[in-house]
């Protein structure tokens, strides 16, 4: 994987792996609070891919410089559906569902390790779940068609790396294919299946919904 920062602070990944695809990604800084992410337009990145936190100034970055986990979808093309009620206001989504075509690659937003490959037929259906090498962020990837091939539990991931394909495997409308992605605070001990979600739109957009 090779890495070129360009003068307005954007950087694009290319990954041999997926050689027509480029991702999109922006560096954060601010305190991440559960239900608060702050959002500079100051660029922090790490070209090797490192996901341990990076200290600008006075503030701390979450999960830096995620990449857009969809290939070929830019910022703009990015909703903010984190807030949506599901399942009739019975619960939130606390996640973003970025649209794109069944087969489109699903690549990592962050390197990491997959700590689990679930099924869920009434939920996320085939889906992944990818715990940062700090350990503090569970990106979670769902309604997957397909896997990577040769995607296992245990793997290290790279920023970019493939993880699966568009679909709209558990419930999901076929109609509408998306990656629905959650971006989960981890806190020490807790497993795969818990974790507290924080909003991935101004993580993967760059800036803060418009209300
Ligand atoms: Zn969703």
């Amino acid at each position: 994987m090779g890495a070129i920062v360009n003068r307005i602070g954007r950087v694009v990944v290319s990954s041999v792996l997926l050689a027509a695809a480029t991702i999109f990604y922006f560096g954060i800084t601010g305190t991440i609070a559960p239900n608060q992410v702050a959002v500079s337009t100051d660029t922090v990145v790490n070209p090797a891919g490192d996901a341990a936190p990076v200290a600008v100034g006075s503030v701390v970055v979450g999960p830096a410089g995620l990449a857009i986990p969809v290939a070929g979808v830019r910022p703009g093309q990015l909703v903010d559906t984190y807030t949506q009620a599901r399942a009739g206001g019975a619960r939130r989504h606390d996640a973003i569902d970025i649209m794109a075509a069944t087969g489109t690659p699903v690549v990592s937003a962050a390197p990491g390790r997959v700590e689990k490959l679930y099924f869920s037929n009434g939920g996320g259906g085939i889906s992944a779940y990818v715990r940062s090498d700090d350990g503090l962020w569970n990106y979670y990837y769902a309604h997957l068609s397909a896997y990577a091939p040769g995607l296992r539990e245990g793997q290290r991931l790279h920023r970019g790396s493939p993880v699966g394909y568009v679909g709209y495997t558990g419930n999901a409308n076929p109609e509408g294919p998306h990656l629905h992605f959650a971006v989960n605070r981890m806190a020490p001990g807790e497993k795969w299946y818990q974790g507290t979600p924080i909003n991935p739109y101004p993580l993967l957009a760059g800036n803060a919904a418009k209300r």
